[in-house]
């Protein structure tokens, strides 16, 4: 298949949407990027590659990092990672307080802040070197060392993180996480700095796809059941309250971030990103929805 041309003519397909929707501001500097940029890149495990347009150009991935936290926390606390943190759909927003607290402090899954909070205390306890050996794995599983934080966004972010310093010390006041608030808080908003391309998202997230092969980066180990049941856990949690629509539209297991990244993945095919910093209400990216929406539906290989 060409995949060139398939993503060209997807890419030509959805661009009377390119106005639609709006770049998150909240977080001060990424009120500063281009809105208007797109990218694309797809990695069969087969070797093929299909890249289009900004499909180089890095970006703040936010939180996709979510879905490396959770490999290294699985790897690290295995299925006791499930006492601090729940696997089911929140229907709620990514940074909602609401049910944190109706639930006594447990956040309903990891990619919503509150359980991504909770990942990075558990790392930050575990790590030696928690900065380094995160950026570390995500080196070894893109392939690429020239991968850093953006300290700067990070700091903007900490700046104005005040709905996440509330969800932290709701946390810290049920005793689900042990760590100072402000270290926790601190190793969170790096993760979510970091800035990675299409291309190279999707080939780290390959990894996921390709659950028969050994996972072992970094000296973080999965088994292939365990991979498997992140792909799960991508399928019903990685959009937030828009989890469903997303399963609806697309048919397969991803997960978003507000700088306009989408990754997602076809267990045993391929793994796809793509980048266009326009968001809707539900903080995902209008043009990634659309783009994946066309990908499954002309390739008619969703997993349904
Ligand atoms: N760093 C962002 C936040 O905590 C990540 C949110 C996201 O990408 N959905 O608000």
């Amino acid at each position: 298949m060409d995949y060139n041309k398939l993503l060209e003519n997807i890419h030509q397909a959805i661009l009377p949407y390119a106005q639609e929707g709006k770049a998150a501001d909240y977080i001060p500097e990424l009120a500063k990027v281009d809105p208007d940029q797109f990218g694309m890149c797809i990695h069969t495990i087969y070797g093929e590659v299909g890249a289009i347009e900004q499909a180089d150009t890095r970006f703040s991935i936010q939180s996709i990092s979510k879905v490396f936290a959770l490999a290294m926390c699985l790897s690290i606390e295995g299925d006791n990672l499930w006492k601090k943190v729940g696997k089911e759909p929140s229907g709620t927003a990514f940074n909602s307080l609401v049910q944190l607290e109706v639930e006594h402090g447990i956040p309903r899954n990891p990619f919503i802040n509150a359980g991504a909070i909770v990942m990075a205390d558990i790392l930050y306890s575990h790590l030696e070197h928690p900065h380094e050996d995160f950026l570390r794995f995500v080196h070894e599983i893109s392939g690429e060392e020239s991968i850093c934080y953006n300290k700067q966004v990070a700091l903007s972010e900490r700046e104005k993180g005040y709905l996440n310093a509330a969800i932290a010390n709701l946390l810290k006041y049920h005793g689900t996480i042990e760590n100072d608030i402000e270290d926790v808080l601190h190793f969170y908003f790096m993760m979510c700095s970091i800035e990675m391309s299409c291309r190279e998202l999707s080939k780290a997230f390959l990894v996921f796809a390709n659950h028969r092969k050994k996972f072992d980066y970094a000296g973080i180990t999965l088994t292939s059941s365990q991979v498997k049941r992140m792909n799960a856990i991508m399928q019903t949690c990685g959009f937030y309250d828009e989890a469903g629509e997303f399963s609806y539209l697309v048919g397969l297991p991803g997960k978003s971030g507000v700088g306009g990244g989408i990754v997602a993945i076809y267990p045993l095919q391929y793994a796809v990103a793509v980048w266009s910093p326009r968001l809707n209400s539900r903080g995902n990216s209008v043009m990634g929805i659309k783009a994946l929406e066309l990908l499954t539906t002309e390739t008619q290989s969703s997993i349904f």
